[in-house]
């Protein structure tokens, strides 16, 4: 079975490593989000990937959900000592390797898609992880120029300044995904698509992950034009984004922090959506619109919880399939 699946960081990669787990055999290619990619003291860092990376290919820092296990920090102190900006995205040392590795192939020409494939040669992630595109995408968010909020003067700060340095907490006027729309697919990213059994939509950040994946316009048009079916999970449980700060980047986008709400603003993509079963009372709402609907747990609490969470949603696509 091939299946294909769209993945931010965290809530991507730790669903992606229940569903290797479901099913060993399948042949698996994540499309991974770049647009949360920063340049940090010269260096290119990417986020997601990484986190898909090294979720999947066991060196994650499991207590956190990202980042190297078995850290240390010597780099980013000495940095700290010279002043060095951004003291607020600390890198690892051992994470550090990757930036070089990442930025020495980058700026000898090798696009990001070559460079990914490289890093998991010793990662050996068990998937073919794809970046979305080789093109620069940056997720930058419209925050008020005069940090309280009322001033119609606005500012646009990259997404990690939001959300790591700012933890969301000033409000978003908007968010912009600059790029996206020139952004053209990496190499097999079309292919994977269309070839796919299965395409899954994991829980993740529906607007900064899933998002700017759909927002580079060719691959949006793949998924809608599939032949297979689209299953997606919720990332909103009970009306909160479980871990993490989703519902401040809904806000922005003007979408309810909710299993429907989220299910709406991908149902033109969408055949089929799992809600956990706190949210059983959204199955006919999410119905209405036209995607078919279950209730299951969906808290990955481990790893098996996240096995059995591949399993319902690729049992509800074959049941989609079939209709
Ligand atoms: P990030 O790039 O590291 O922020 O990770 P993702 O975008 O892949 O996933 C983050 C999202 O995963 C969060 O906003 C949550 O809504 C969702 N999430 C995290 N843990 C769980 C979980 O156990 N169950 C569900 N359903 N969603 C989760
Ligand atoms: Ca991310």
């Amino acid at each position: 079975m091939r299946i294909t699946a769209l993945a931010g960081g965290i809530g991507g990669s730790r669903f992606l490593r229940g569903l290797l787990r479901a099913v060993p055999d399948a042949e698996v290619t994540v499309i991974g989000n770049t647009a949360d990619d920063i340049t940090l003291h010269g260096l290119h860092v990417s986020p997601d990937l990484d986190t898909v990376m090294y979720t999947l290919g066991d060196g994650i820092e499991e207590s956190q959900g990202w980042g190297r296990s078995g850290e240390t920090f010597a780099v980013a102190e000495e940095l700290a000592a010279y002043g060095a900006e951004a003291q607020w995205f600390t890198l690892g040392d051992r994470d550090l390797a990757t930036h070089l590795l990442r930025t020495q192939m980058l700026g000898a020409g090798y696009p990001l898609s070559a460079v990914t494939e490289a890093l998991c040669d010793r990662w050996r992630p068990g998937v073919r992880l794809l970046p979305m595109t080789d093109d620069r995408v940056e997720t930058h968010v419209v925050v008020p120029a005069d940090g309280d909020g009322d001033g119609p003067a606005e500012k646009a700060i990259h997404f990690q300044e939001w959300w790591v340095r700012l933890h969301a907490e000033v409000p978003a006027r908007r968010i912009v995904l600059v790029g996206a729309d020139q952004a053209v697919p990496a190499p097999g990213v079309l292919d994977a698509i269309s070839a796919a059994d299965v395409i899954l939509l994991p829980p993740s950040n529906p607007v900064v992950s899933i998002g700017p994946i759909l927002a580079v316009p060719d691959v949006r048009d793949a998924v809608k034009a599939a032949a297979a079916p689209v299953v997606g999970l919720s990332p909103i449980i009970g009306g909160s984004p479980v871990r993490g700060m989703a519902d401040a980047a809904l806000k922005a986008i003007g979408v309810p922090t909710t299993a429907a709400g989220v299910a709406e603003l991908f149902a033109d993509l969408l055949d089929g959506w799992l809600v956990d079963t706190v949210d059983a009372d959204a199955v006919q709402q999410i119905e209405a619109a036209g995607v078919r609907c279950i209730a299951v747990p969906l808290w990955m609490t481990d790893p098996d919880a996240a096995a059995a969470m591949s399993r319902a949603a690729l049992d509800l696509a074959e049941e989609v399939r079939a209709r």
